[in-house]
């Protein structure tokens, strides 16, 4: 008698018992039928396919785009007993061959392989001769335009079953906002799949989001406050990865760098340290991360904005994934927000994808300054409700004020039409304080109506009107220039006096996340 997936799951994974949807999704494949997987990251999508894979006759085709990461799974299949390899790029000829015969000869359990050595015609026709038990294809939300990491072979992937449509094909992607799924299903052909939706809340973990003052100082604290963890740092650029892990190491914190730009001995040697050693704290590029399997991760600090709350999401679920209490922060300003707007206007994308790609800020900004549950907002970003407030996010935890700021935004919005829409708020507080600095005599600034007007607000109550103001839509960035402020259609009413304004009051300067409220 053939043996049972939950024996298969005992002996061959070693594990218990299935989590979640695990075992139905297992039952629905191995029974030869479609399925779309959305899970979160951690949750166990790799079991979903691999243990089909050894109930079913036949090679399992597992479509994976990261190259670094199949190998990993081979290795860790292989440890197991089980009978994988992978075909892409970083194969030999002969190697290569090699893969090609077991394949036919029935010796492989799974093949991981690239889409766009997948979709040549000579694997093709291989794949013709070879005996299939199921496609699998992983990072599914890379089909689509609306998710954060397009990847246009994914496209041609519908050969599979029109080519194919016998074989089961499984879909997984931990990405799963609504139109990132509708958009799955529709690309790949799967809208007659069932679709196993998990949950994407990760109780365990902490959000909190704090207004950049001081990054380099505000990092640190929060590091100070998890001594001897093991975490991630994401930067945005290679330049400041290095700059912030010399910094984090001369405060004798266990930092190290990772990038694109090291070279590959270096990346290797970094990432083995923080997988096998504790306490090791990891400055990365959003490169990092992506197929990592560290549970132990204790906190994934943002310094810098990212681009989109899927990838957000996605990032800091790396935390935690051993289900003990650990912390995503992120620390945020407007100058991330300027930078961002303009790296999106200055890439190469077309006027749509920047359409996109701006409303993808939009919507993250809205969750950097939104006064509700964080877990509420980011749940709901993936069509999901969570009951109740979450109990564990900063806004939970100190609930933040909203003050009456009706008149300073007009002084706002004033100056920034008086000074000709071109400045940032740096010089634009400088003007509403009434600072007779250089730059701002130099442009007639200090004999305007407007220079002096703001002095019953510091700069930094300051710095807070204008982040809101861009992040509520009255002011825009002048992404294509140099990073100016100007007026939104949207702050005419308030301008007129027809709208007031409600804004987030700042935080009490406290030290660290997570303490009680009420200082
Ligand atoms: P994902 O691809 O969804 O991020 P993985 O497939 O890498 O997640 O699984 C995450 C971790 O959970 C792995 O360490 C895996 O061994 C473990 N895991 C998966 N399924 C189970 C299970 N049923 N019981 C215990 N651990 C599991
Ligand atoms: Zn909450």
């Amino acid at each position: 008698m053939k043996e049972s997936p939950e024996a298969l799951l005992r002996r061959v994974f070693g594990h218990a018992a299935f989590r979640g949807e695990q075992a139905a999704i297992v039952d629905h494949i191995a029974g030869g039928q479609d399925a779309l997987v959305l899970m979160p990251t951690g949750g166990g999508k790799s079991l979903c396919y691999q243990l089909p894979a050894l109930l079913r006759e036949g090679t399992a085709i597992v479509v994976s785009p990261l190259i670094a990461l199949m190998q990993d799974q081979v290795d860790a299949l292989r440890q197991l007993g089980v009978r994988a390899a992978c075909l892409n790029s970083t194969l030999d000829a002969e190697a290569a061959q090699a893969v090609e015969r077991q394949l036919l000869a029935g010796e492989l359990d799974l093949l991981y392989v690239a889409p766009e050595r997948l979709l040549t015609a000579r694997f093709m026709s291989l794949l013709d001769r070879a005996r299939l038990a199921l496609f699998a294809i992983d990072e599914a939300h890379c089909v689509s335009q609306w998710g954060h990491d397009f990847r246009p072979e994914y496209r041609e992937l519908t050969v599979l079953h029109e080519r194919w449509p016998d074989v089961p094909r499984i879909a997984l992607t931990a990405t799963a906002d609504p139109p990132t799924q509708r958009e799955i299903a529709e690309r790949l052909q799967l809208q007659d799949a069932r679709r196993f939706v998990n949950s994407f809340d990760r109780p365990n973990i902490r959000y909190t989001v704090v207004h950049k003052e001081n990054a380099k100082r505000q990092l640190l604290d929060f590091l100070q406050a998890h001594p001897g963890a093991a975490g991630i740092v994401y930067c945005l650029s290679r330049r400041k990865v290095d700059e912030t892990a010399q910094f984090l190491a001369a405060q004798g914190i266990d930092a190290l760098p990772y990038h694109a730009g090291l070279d590959a001995a270096t990346r290797a040697a970094n990432q083995r340290r923080f997988l096998r050693e504790e306490g090791v704290v990891m400055v990365a590029t959003i490169a990092f991360g992506m197929g990592i399997d560290k549970p132990d991760v204790r906190f994934v600090a943002h310094v810098d904005l990212p681009k989109s709350i899927e990838g957000y999401y996605q990032e800091t679920g790396r935390a935690g994934r051993d289900g003990e209490p650990s912390d995503a922060w992120m620390c945020y300003g407007l100058g991330d927000l300027v930078l961002l707007r303009q790296m999106i206007e200055q890439s190469e994308s077309g006027p749509e994808r920047k359409r996109l790609e701006h409303r993808k800020l939009d919507a993250l900004v809205g969750y950097c300054e939104s006064m509700r549950c964080r877990r509420q907002g980011l749940l709901a970003n993936f069509g999901e409700s969570h009951p109740g407030a979450c109990g564990n996010c900063d806004n939970c935890l100190q609930p933040p004020e909203a003050w009456d700021a009706t008149e300073p935004a007009r002084k706002a919005l004033s100056c920034v039409y008086r000074t000709g829409q071109r400045f940032g708020a740096a010089h634009l507080i400088d003007v509403l304080r009434g600072g007779d600095g250089e730059r701002v005599r130099q442009f007639g600034h200090d004999r305007l109506g407007v220079h002096g007007i703001g002095t019953e607000l510091d700069a930094r109550t300051w710095r807070g009107v204008f982040r809101q103001l861009v992040a509520h839509g009255l002011l825009e960035v002048d992404a294509e220039g140099h990073g100016g402020l100007r007026l939104a259609e949207a702050s005419r009413a308030v301008l007129r006096g027809e709208q007031p304004v409600m804004l987030r009051k700042p935080v009490a300067r406290r030290a660290r996340a997570g303490t009680t409220r009420g200082e």
